[in-house]
């Protein structure tokens, strides 16, 4: 087991990302949505989501599961201790 604890989970600010603007954050926002919709979890200032699905964002952003995760730090919509999640990939 890893010195630091278990692996952190991956949890997107929704506050946060409903400030930022629509370029950046729209396909997140709809990835977001559609998971809210399928649990009937409306109601949260912050979702968790699965690793897989940081895998799939990844690729409609284009981007590396690593790369997205560092904009997505520095948007501040996931927390730093995130890259340990990815780190694990
Ligand atoms: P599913 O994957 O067949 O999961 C069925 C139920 O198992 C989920 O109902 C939830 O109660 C539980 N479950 C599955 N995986 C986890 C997990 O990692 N953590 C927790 N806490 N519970 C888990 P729920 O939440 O109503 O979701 C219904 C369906 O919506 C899921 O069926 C899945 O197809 C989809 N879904 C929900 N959340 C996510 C998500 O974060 N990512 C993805 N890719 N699909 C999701
Ligand atoms: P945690 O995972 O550290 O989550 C802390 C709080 O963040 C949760 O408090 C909830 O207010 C919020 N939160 C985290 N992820 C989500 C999300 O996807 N949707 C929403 N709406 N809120 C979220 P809460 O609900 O009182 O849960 C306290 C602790 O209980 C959680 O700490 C976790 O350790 C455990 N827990 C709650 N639900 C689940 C679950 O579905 N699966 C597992 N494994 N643990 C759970
Ligand atoms: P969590 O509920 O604490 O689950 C932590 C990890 O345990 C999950 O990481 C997954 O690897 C495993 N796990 C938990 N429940 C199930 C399950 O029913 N089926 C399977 N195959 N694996 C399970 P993962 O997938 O990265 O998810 C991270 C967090 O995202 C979960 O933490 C939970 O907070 C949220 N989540 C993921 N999928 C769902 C879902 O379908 N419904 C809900 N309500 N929350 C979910």
């Amino acid at each position: 087991p890893s010195p630091l604890g278990p692996t952190p989970k991956l949890v997107i600010d929704l506050e946060r990302m409903q400030q930022l603007p629509k370029e950046k954050a729209g396909p997140l926002a709809r990835y977001v949505a559609t998971i809210q919709s399928q649990r009937g979890d409306y109601n949260g200032k912050v979702l968790s989501i699965r690793q897989e699905d940081l895998r799939s964002l990844a690729v409609i952003y284009d981007k590396s599961p690593s790369d997205l995760t560092e904009e997505l730090i520095g948007w501040g919509v996931l927390d730093p201790e995130a890259r340990r999640a990815v780190d694990s990939f």
